[in-house]
């Protein structure tokens, strides 16, 4: 009699690769075999199986057992397998009805008593199991990411015999619970916290509205973090296909996320190695970088990462993509963030007061110039927040600020004018696209020559200016640059300190 084969899936990198387990148990000395390249967890399948069978009233098979994993030229290694692995040695033993086998898909990780422990990877293998017209049962740990995935393509369950039981038609197992897409309403944000630095304020919104780059440049405890924090209170929230994107790299790295419509904000030590900023290992796990897809990147102590680890985001930045290569693979991740990145102004942090810097010209100058230009030709917009006297400091209230609920209607006001003009933020802009703003723009063409000639932009820079300049048109929500918004794009490329970097 031929058993049905059972369906699963097998994470690798964002793709989830079918496969199916057979299972056929012969005369013979009793003894398990697990074929088609499992590697050492999968191995260790055979013993967690037999526990929870014993533990969950199941009868073990006393002859030979061989479990084939095809395709067997690739390479196993998820405990993910092990219920299916079960359901396909029940299935060989008639102890479970398998007329319905075929609609299911199955991924979890059984305990010695049969319950289901969390695997990663389930949302993408969701949705890829819904293209196929299956239903994967998961367990009932993983049901938060799994709240993304199309409703009726997922099946929870607890434990070996729940699952069992909805194979033989008593249905008890239940579907999970869909989050309504939650509002995000920021009340009191750590924005708000931060009293004054007004201009850093306006960079922050200008940067939120037209995704640009940031990076803030002030000495310690002047509120450079917080801001940071702050600024994915600004951003408006996910769409329904960037929540899926962001939560798939989540179930990938087997993190969950509670709030899928909110940008992800991630925010490495700068000891971070280059494959924790992109990603590695093996199997090939996301970093960084990748979790913080259609988020915020955070980079605090800019200067303090390694120039290796740094040069590695250049590519992401460029192509919104992670490519990471290894001897035995390659994989691809969306990699589409927005860089806010803070530092001080020289090395010497908090010991040198901001108008009396007792750090060398050399020094101040070594330290700037372990951010490669390449990396600072980047970065859109570069504001300072500076320490503020004793005196403004005390006269400060929060009543004389913009709470950040304000900003961000503007802000969600500003990227609704953009994607109906153009399809896309203006940090996504090409040279071509920027043209007719360009010539649109009712501006002092002198004192633009002038500029240019100033501060010696690039190409690259001339054409961040108007994508700059033509965010600020739309915060204020105007068809037309004019020469002030050209002149506030101008103010963000020209800090001092920046001139120590060659
Ligand atoms: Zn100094």
């Amino acid at each position: 009699m031929s058993v049905p084969p059972v369906h699963s899936r097998v994470l690798f990198g964002m793709t989830a690769h079918p496969i199916t387990i057979e299972c056929h148990v012969g005369s013979g000395l009793p003894s398990t075999t697990i074929v088609g390249l499992p590697e050492a967890s999968v191995r260790e399948s055979r013993d967690r199986v037999q526990s929870a069978f014993k533990n969950c009233g199941f009868d073990y098979p006393d002859g030979r057992v061989v479990i084939n994993l095809a395709p067997g030229h690739l390479a196993k290694s998820t405990s993910s397998l092990d219920l299916p692995i079960a359901i396909s040695l029940l299935a060989a033993t008639q102890q479970i009805r398998t007329t319905t086998l075929n609609q299911y898909e199955f991924l979890g990780e059984l305990g010695l008593y049969g319950s289901l422990g969390s695997v990663i990877g389930v949302l993408s293998c969701a949705l890829a199991a819904s293209q196929d017209n299956r239903c994967l049962v998961i367990p009932t740990a993983n049901t938060i990411e799994a709240g993304l995935a199309p409703p009726q393509t997922i099946a929870v369950a607890a434990t070996l015999n729940e699952v069992a039981s909805l194979l033989n038609g008593q249905v008890c197992v239940t579907p999970p619970s869909c989050p309504e897409p939650e509002q995000i309403h920021p009340t009191a944000t750590t924005f708000d916290k931060v009293l004054g630095q007004h201009s850093a304020k306006r960079a922050l919104t200008i940067a939120a509205a037209g995704g640009h780059h940031i990076l803030m440049v002030g000495p310690p405890g002047t509120g450079k973090t917080m801001l940071a924090r702050g600024f994915v209170d600004l951003l408006p929230a996910l769409t329904q296909r960037q929540a899926l994107e962001v939560g798939a790299i989540y179930s990938a790295a087997g993190r969950a996320r509670k709030q899928h419509r909110r940008p992800p904000f991630r925010d490495p030590h700068h000891s971070a190695s280059a494959p924790a900023l992109i990603g590695g290992g093996h199997p090939p796990a996301p970093g960084e970088a990748v979790l913080a897809h259609n988020g915020v990147l955070f980079l605090d102590e800019l200067p303090h990462f390694k120039p290796s680890a740094l040069d590695f985001l250049r590519e992401p930045i460029e192509t919104g993509e992670a490519v990471i290569t290894r001897a035995k693979y390659t994989v691809r991740y969306p990699c589409s963030f927005q860089l806010v990145a803070a530092m001080n102004p020289c090395p010497a942090g908090r010991v040198c007061r901001q108008d009396a810097c007792r750090c060398s010209p050399a020094q101040v100058r070594r330290y700037q110039s372990r951010i490669s230009g390449p990396m600072l030709d980047r970065i859109d917009i570069q504001t300072q927040v500076p320490a503020l006297p004793r005196q403004v400091l005390i006269s400060l209230t929060d009543s004389q600020d913009t709470p950040a609920v304000q900003l961000r209607s503007k802000v969600v006001a500003a990227r609704q004018r953009q994607i109906e003009r153009q399809q896309t933020i203006n940090a996504k802009l090409s040279g071509t696209e920027l043209k007719p703003h360009m010539e649109a723009a009712n501006i002092d063409q002198g004192l633009l020559n002038q500029a240019v000639e100033q501060y010696q932009l690039s190409a690259r820079s001339y054409q961040k200016l108007w994508r700059v300049a033509r965010t600020i048109a739309d915060l204020e929500g105007l068809d037309r640059v004019t020469t002030p918004h050209l002149t506030e794009a101008l103010s963000y490329r020209s800090l001092e300190w920046e001139r120590g970097v060659s």
